[in-house]
């Protein structure tokens, strides 16, 4: 039975390390903020963003949400990131995707100054970070799955990481960092297009699975002692559960288990590194611009 990677348990570690350097900020009168754009009545979205401004609260942060109405012009939602991005108590702002249809999402994410963009969605972040400067913001999915491969001791020098799935916000940041100086591993990239996806995931010493499909990776796609991250975050139907609904990932775990070395549950693994490591971006943000402000 593999080990479990408990993402849980890690964020509740790294939240402790946090609220010192919070602490220390805000005695020097710099409490850092965050602020996140609700639009509309997603019930998913709305959920998301009280976690993630409840996680900020509970570190000593200011966590505020801003809500704006279903049919807001972009005007409207480019006037209030104008006013994000010159609040000086806002350190870190984020638009929670997605958006409606109507809404040139990547001019909004545009919008937002890169220096309190902390999704790391905007492209000036995207390219600090695929060339590895560290006042990049990394988007918080893929920089949370380091943190756990590092916290875990999980070898990745030389290692075979095969990732599933080639997103902007989770695999293609999350592959250039796996192959930087440092974490030094060998990289194999697959997407929906890839032929006979299991002669490339049996080869993986660490299997990452972001897509979206429950049962995706079964246990005869894996080889004995695999360390699999399972990314996906898949809504299926609990009829005994007081919602109705139980969240499963894209890995089959109850049979990849019994073969791999080390695997995340699904919830309580890379989720709530995710939110974690947004609290992280947060703070590095307030640090950077505090700095800034001395110098
Ligand atoms: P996405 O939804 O943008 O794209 C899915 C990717 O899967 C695409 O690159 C596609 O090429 C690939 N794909 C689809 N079918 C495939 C197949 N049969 N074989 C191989 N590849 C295939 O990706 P995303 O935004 O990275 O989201 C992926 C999953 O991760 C979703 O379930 C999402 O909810 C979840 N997610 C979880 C977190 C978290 O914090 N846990 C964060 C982000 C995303």
């Amino acid at each position: 039975m593999a080990r479990l990677l408990d993402g849980t348990e890690l964020s509740r570690v790294m939240r402790e390390e946090m609220a010192q350097e919070v602490a220390a900020l805000r005695a020097v009168g710099v409490t850092p903020g965050l602020s996140v754009v609700l639009v509309g009545n997603n019930p998913a979205s709305r959920a998301y963003v009280a976690s993630k401004t409840r996680a900020c609260e509970a570190l000593g942060m200011k966590g505020q949400t801003l809500e704006l109405p279903e049919d807001v012009s972009k005007e409207e939602l480019f006037a209030t990131i104008d006013r994000l991005n010159t609040d000086p108590e806002v350190h870190g702002i984020l638009v929670q995707l997605p958006l409606p249809a109507h809404l040139p999402y990547k001019a909004i994410l545009e919008h937002i100054r890169p220096e309190k963009d902390v999704d790391g969605f905007h492209p000036l972040n995207a390219g600090l970070a695929f060339v590895g400067d560290p006042r990049a913001f990394v988007p918080c999915t893929p920089a949370g799955i380091m943190e756990m491969l590092r916290r875990e001791n999980i070898p990745t020098r030389g290692r075979h990481a095969v990732i599933v799935g080639r997103s902007l916000i989770v695999s293609k940041p999350l592959a250039s960092l796996l192959v930087a100086p440092g974490p030094d591993a060998t990289l194999t990239l697959t997407h929906r297009h890839t032929p006979d996806l299991a002669h490339h995931t049996r080869q993986a010493d660490i299997l990452i699975v972001a897509v979206g499909k429950q049962n995706l990776i079964t246990a005869d796609m894996v080889k004995p002692g695999v360390v699999v991250i399972d990314v996906g975050q898949n809504r299926v139907p609990d009829p005994g559960s007081a919602r109705g609904y139980k969240m499963v990932g894209d890995v089959d775990f109850d049979n990849v288990s019994q073969v791999a070395s080390a695997i995340t549950p699904v919830p309580g693994g890379v989720g709530p590194m995710t939110i974690t490591m947004l609290l992280a971006n947060t703070l590095q943000a307030a640090r950077q611009a505090h700095q800034a402000r001395a110098t």
